[in-house]
């Protein structure tokens, strides 16, 4: 009994030092975006599966902490989107990416939206009010979204027709690990689908008859939505996705996300090859 008690104490310092990190890395986000340099942005091309062009790169955030050092999102989303943060935080990536966009015209650019900002509020609006300030051209602009955001949210589907109403084009990323995924694709027009990159590894380790990239592969083509794969990391997965007529990839094979000055780099010699 004794020791019972003894667990439960250990057990609730620890809870209570979850929740006083949680806590603190809120505050420390909110100093984040009002400081501005300690937010960056990684980019990480998508390659036309027929001829490796760069036909888009997606922007994926990074926080570098003054105490933690470098954060991934896996580290802060989930206080940004309990905390509401989220919301400045999107603006933030949205804006700073469409700036930087700029120097690189010829491709487009994807960018991730949480179900946290999918449901708040006139999100249309402050979309269209960054692409104005910033002179994006909103064809180029790909918005990418979960099924689980748009099954969890109450208006998600009439928010995500406005935008794509605007010329944006909308992505459902992760594809293949939510639920009643093909109801979605008609009752929200979609553009593009991603594969989970669960499936790709999984297609390794099958030999590459995975049932379901070729059931989606099939499915877009028949529905006219474009195909692509994240998560690619073989050559052997690479032609595996290819032969199953997959448009674009994406994965560390090709590039792994890389800093403004590296992608600046790699947009130079992708574009005199
Ligand atoms: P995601 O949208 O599925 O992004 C792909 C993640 O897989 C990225 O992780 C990327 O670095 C990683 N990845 C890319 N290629 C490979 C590969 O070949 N193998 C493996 N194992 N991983 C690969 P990252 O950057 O840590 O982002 C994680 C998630 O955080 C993203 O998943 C996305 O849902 C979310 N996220 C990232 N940036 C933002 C943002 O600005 N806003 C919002 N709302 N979410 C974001
Ligand atoms: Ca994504
Ligand atoms: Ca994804
Ligand atoms: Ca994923």
């Amino acid at each position: 009994k004794r020791e019972g008690r003894g667990c439960f104490r250990i057990f609730s310092d620890e809870l209570d030092a979850r929740i006083q990190a949680r806590r603190a890395l809120e505050t420390d986000l909110r100093c984040a975006l009002a400081a501005g340099d300690q937010l960056k942005i990684d980019y990480q091309p998508l390659l036309s599966a027929r001829d490796d062009r760069v036909m888009a790169l997606e922007a994926l955030v990074r926080w570098d902490h003054p105490r933690l050092g470098r954060l991934t999102p896996a580290d802060f989303l989930d206080v940004a989107e309990e905390s509401g943060l989220i919301v400045p935080l999107g603006e933030w990536v949205l804006e700073r990416a469409c700036a930087t966009m700029a120097k690189w015209p010829d491709v487009s650019l994807a960018v991730n939206i949480s179900p946290g900002q999918l449901s708040s509020d006139a999100l249309v609006e402050r979309v269209l009010k960054i692409l104005d300030r910033t002179g994006f051209d909103p064809t180029r602009l790909q918005l990418e979204v979960t099924e689980h955001a748009i099954l969890d949210m109450e208006g998600a589907v009439e928010t995500l027709k406005e935008l794509r109403a605007t010329g944006i084009k909308l992505v459902l990323d992760d594809f293949g690990t939510g639920y009643s995924s093909l109801s979605h694709l008609q009752k929200i027009e979609i553009d593009k689908v991603k594969i989970d990159r669960s499936f790709v590894a999984e297609m390794s380790l099958l030999g590459g008859s995975s049932a379901i990239v070729q059931a989606v592969a099939t499915l877009g083509s028949s529905l006219g939505i474009s195909v692509t794969a994240e998560g690619v990391e073989t050559e052997e997965q690479r032609a595996f996705l290819r032969a199953l007529g997959c448009e674009e990839l994406q994965g560390y094979l090709l590039s792994r996300p890389m800093n403004e000055n590296e992608t600046g780099t790699y947009m130079e010699r992708s574009t005199a090859a």
